[in-house]
């Protein structure tokens, strides 16, 4: 596709992906590629598949690549040092890779937890992040959103969902708008009896039938869990409290979510279920670029249905709406035990229904404390998986 020319020069960005080997991370590269004079990519990072980061780095060059997995990084190095590109070795080494002047847009697009420092790191920066990875904001809302407010930092959403109310956001003030209501596909069980979920298996779990994604965000996508962190996602990216902002199912996964203003008014983003959409938007904000992707067909015969979740049926709904509403630090016990609790299931160690359950448990009885620091939130993670681990070892004799 031909790169606009007029907007060439004022867009020319330096990218930073994190997790590049991820789906995100590829989705990302393939809309650097689309765009070769908009996106330089500077640094690519990956846990441990180090053959497809070796085979990415080798096509788009950049400064320097991060490997998670350190008993890697020599075999990664024999490739990508030739080429003149730095491997740097450990996840920890990210923050540091970050401080090269050449980058201008972080997209973290590492799961979970770990993708907290860098995503911190990026915003004392003052850089631009294109936030894939929730979980950290689900982690640290409020020490990262006082980051952001110090440094000038932007967050411009990747979720889709977010993605969407972002850009009904443009041209509207905050405090024009009433409710936002983020949609969900429901998952692979929206249709299934609650009462067969002890059966469901891992492959089950698995296929969506909407989106491909990374494992975890598949398990949390059947759980809904899903919902949940991106509710708390939205709480601290647009700053309404939690009772103003509704889960809808919305199989067709063509709204993407809305924003009811205060005369009643609604405002959608609609289009068909790409990620590379959002992750366009994001890198080109605040321009809009083309896209040849797939459009949606108006003048073909076309649903829209819309159901409220059943949180019976899925209670880590509930679960992060009572985190949330909780505050402190239970949102990072929910994510902490829920990381552990989707790992498990997915070594076939504890059954679907069993997810809540260790979920509950933890933010029942890991003691909330101060979450004003990396350090403590580390410890609040730490504490968390420790205990979901030892109630799970303790009810398996
Ligand atoms: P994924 O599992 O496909 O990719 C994760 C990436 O992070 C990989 O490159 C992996 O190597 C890297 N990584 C994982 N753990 C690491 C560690 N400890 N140290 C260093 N690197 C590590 O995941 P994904 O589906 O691309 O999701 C990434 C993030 O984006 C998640 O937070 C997810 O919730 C969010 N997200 C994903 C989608 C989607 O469509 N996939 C949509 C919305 C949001
Ligand atoms: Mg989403």
């Amino acid at each position: 596709m031909s790169t606009p020319p007029d907007i060439s020069d004022q867009l020319r960005r330096g990218i930073a992906i994190l997790g590049s080997t991820g789906s995100i991370g590829r989705q990302t590269l393939e809309v650097v590629r689309r765009f070769p004079d908009l996106f330089e990519v500077e640094l690519l990072t990956c846990g441990s598949n180090t053959a497809l980061l070796t085979q990415q780095a080798a096509a788009f060059r950049p400064r320097c690549v991060v490997v998670g997995a350190k008993g890697k990084v020599d075999a990664v190095r024999a490739e990508l040092s030739p080429l003149g590109i730095e491997v740097r070795a450990g996840a920890e080494s990210i923050p540091e890779a970050l401080e090269m002047k050449a980058i201008d847009v972080v997209v973290a697009a590492m799961v979970g937890f770990a993708g907290l420092p860098p995503v911190l790191k990026a915003a004392e920066r003052g850089l631009t992040i294109a936030l894939a990875n929730k979980e950290a904001l689900v982690v640290a809302g409020e020490l990262l959103s006082g980051v952001v407010a110090r440094t000038g930092a932007k967050l411009i959403p990747v979720d889709s969902e977010h993605s969407a109310i972002f850009q009904c956001l443009e041209g509207e003030s905050l405090e024009s708008v009433d409710r936002l209501i983020l949609t969900a596909s429901g998952g692979p069980f929206r249709d299934r009896p609650v009462s067969t979920f002890d059966t469901i298996t891992r492959d089950e779990a698995l296929a969506h039938p909407t989106w491909s994604m990374g494992r975890k965000i598949s398990i949390d996508s059947a759980t809904m869990m899903n919902k949940g962190l991106e509710l708390i996602e939205a709480h601290w990216l647009f700053g309404l409290d939690p009772e103003r902002i509704d889960i809808v199912v919305h199989p067709q996964s063509l709204v993407h979510s809305m924003i009811e203003f205060i005369d009643g008014s609604v405002k959608a983003q609609l289009s068909l279920p790409d990620m590379r959409l959002p992750i366009q938007y994001a890198l080109g904000y605040p321009t809009r670029l083309p896209c040849e992707l797939g459009r949606i067909r108006w003048t073909e015969a076309l649903r829209l249905d819309f159901a409220p979740p059943d949180t019976l049926k899925f209670p880590c709904i509930r679960l992060a709406y009572e985190a949330v509403d909780a505050g402190s630090t239970a949102p990072a016990v929910l994510n902490a035990a829920n990381e552990v609790a989707v790992s498990l299931f997915l070594e076939g160690r504890i059954s679907f229904n069993n997810i809540p359950l260790l979920i509950e448990d933890a933010l029942d009885n890991v003691p909330l404390t101060s979450c004003d620091s990396l350090d403590a939130l580390e410890w609040v993670d730490a504490q968390t998986r420790r205990h979901v681990t030892e109630l799970k070892r303790a009810t398996a004799n």
